[in-house]
């Protein structure tokens, strides 16, 4: 009897060391790749290894926009350091996720600048070495030299406080996760992920003078990555209120990427119900 019982925790532990290196390891590991992307002499685009990041080598400073997770976050700092020499280093996260923030502790002495997020609400769930310093309520422009960057707190979207980083004369935008290209969002009640609000933050971004967008995952493109995850979302709105429409909605978006129990067509429709 008792070998029965230990035959069968050891199967099951077989089977759950199996499913983590099939499924979970795979995503996690290709969650922390990064690719570089020399975007011009003074802007460089650091994509995946948590966030898509953005160095930005100023005349008076170096601005960072969001600053990634584990190892990714301490080669990007490094990166950072090395183009700052003597500089100011300026660090803005676009919101309040891991993913983003978490190598916020590697900039001590720098300006963190985050969306205007209730301070209880970011105390719980934030550690502190990762606390930014500096909230923006609307907007911020900070004019470094010849380069201009405009900050908009865009509001409750993705979370509570999504912001936006606009480089004037590139005409680029890093929208953070208001934008995920082609993937499934991740949607969370207590992070204040709300569709309906996400739609029109893309409408805000859809009607401003863009030609390239870095979002917060996945590859840089132009406009028409916001567009479509506004049709995705319109698209799960019908899918969700019409069970006929559901299995062909599901399956036009069957080549955008899942985050295995995080994120999926049927994630979105079931987040889209319990709404109502
Ligand atoms: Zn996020």
């Amino acid at each position: 009897m008792v070998k029965k019982i230990l035959l069968g925790i050891a199967i099951a532990l077989i089977l759950l060391v199996a499913c983590f290196f099939i499924f979970i390891y795979p995503t996690f590991n290709s969650f922390l790749k990064t690719e570089t992307v020399q975007f011009d002499s003074s802007l460089t685009i650091v994509l995946g290894g948590g966030g898509n990041s953005g160095v930005l080598v100023t005349d008076s400073a170096v601005v960072v926009i969001d600053t990634k997770m584990s190892k990714p976050a301490k080669e990007l700092a490094k990166l950072v350091k090395e183009k700052a020499g003597n500089r100011k280093i300026i660090v803005i996260n676009t919101h309040y996720h891991g993913d983003h923030i978490n190598g916020n502790n590697l900039y001590k002495g720098s300006t963190i600048i985050i969306g205007n997020y209730d301070m209880d609400f970011l105390k719980k769930n934030i550690k502190p070495e990762f606390m930014p310093n500096a909230f923006v309520k609307d907007s911020l422009m900070l004019a470094l030299g010849k380069d201009t960057l405009m900050l908009y707190n865009l509001g409750q979207a993705h979370t509570f406080q999504d912001m936006v980083v606009y480089l004037k004369s590139r005409k680029l935008l890093f929208s953070g996760d208001l934008i995920f290209d082609k993937m499934n969002p991740v949607l969370k009640k207590e992070s204040g992920a709300d569709i309906d609000k996400w739609i029109k933050a893309l409408d805000n971004i859809l009607a401003r003078d863009i030609k390239t967008i870095v979002p917060g995952h996945g590859k840089i493109g132009g406009k028409e990555i916001a567009l479509s995850l506004k049709q995705y979302f319109e698209d799960m709105k019908t899918a969700a209120s019409d069970p006929s429409k559901e299995a062909e909605l599901k399956a036009k978006y069957s080549s955008w990427f899942n985050v295995p129990s995080m994120a999926s067509t049927e994630k979105t429709i079931q987040y889209i119900k319990d709404k109502k």
